[in-house]
């Protein structure tokens, strides 16, 4: 804790003190255009990556950037309640999915479910996505595990932004033109970020 502590005063000495004036300004409203959502995984920064300041990224954290499906939480879904806030109130005009590589969601979700007996709730959770790991099973039978990882990490992000048009409220805004979906993909280390590309079915470096 007492590197947190000293980050805290380097902040208020430093970067704040510089800053003072852009963090009144935005200490009234939030008004980001992006709604982010990407995994908890601590090497993953989106506003490191994206360079983005304070206020432009509403983020969405969680364990595999995972999306339930609509109805699959009958309720307390709180990425919903996010989706909900950011679409409706904040009206973004872009979600970002971002998923990355090594993510231990989808170590989770690749191997036996009995190795994660006494850890209901994250098996339960990540089973969300079994669905990936049929795909990748059946569509790359003879594939390496560490090969079937990196796919399911990228197939793990087609998957959310399907469950995105799941909600009628974001297939309405999509339908409007108002918000648009993006599938990005962070190696972390190659520090590179890959977008998919509907058109030639594949995840391409950002121009
Ligand atoms: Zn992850």
């Amino acid at each position: 804790m007492e590197k947190l502590y000293r980050g805290i005063h380097k902040f208020q000495e430093s970067y704040f003190k510089k800053e003072e004036d852009f963090f009144r300004r935005l200490s009234g409203k939030q008004d980001p255009d992006v709604l982010f959502i990407t995994c908890a995984d601590s090497r993953v920064d989106p506003t490191l990556v994206t360079q983005s300041r304070p206020g432009d990224l509403f983020i969405v954290r969680n364990v595999g950037n995972i999306i339930p499906p609509h109805d699959a939480i009958k309720d307390k879904n709180s990425v919903a309640a996010a989706l909900e806030f950011a679409v409706l109130v904040l009206k973004v005009a872009d979600i970002i999915v971002c998923g990355h590589s090594n993510c231990g969601a989808m170590k989770v979700l690749f191997q036996d479910e009995k190795e994660f007996r006494d850890m209901p709730h994250l098996r339960e959770w990540v089973a969300l996505s079994k669905i990936v790991r049929s795909h990748v099973e059946q569509y790359y039978p003879n594939t390496s595990a560490s090969l079937k990882e990196r796919i399911m990490e990228k197939e793990n992000v087609l998957e959310q932004l399907k469950n995105l048009e799941t909600y009628p409220f974001i297939a309405q805004a999509l339908e409007k033109g108002v918000v648009y979906l993006h599938g990005w993909y962070y190696d972390i280390g190659a520090g590179e970020v890959l977008s998919f590309n509907p058109v030639t079915d594949s995840f391409e470096k950002i121009p």
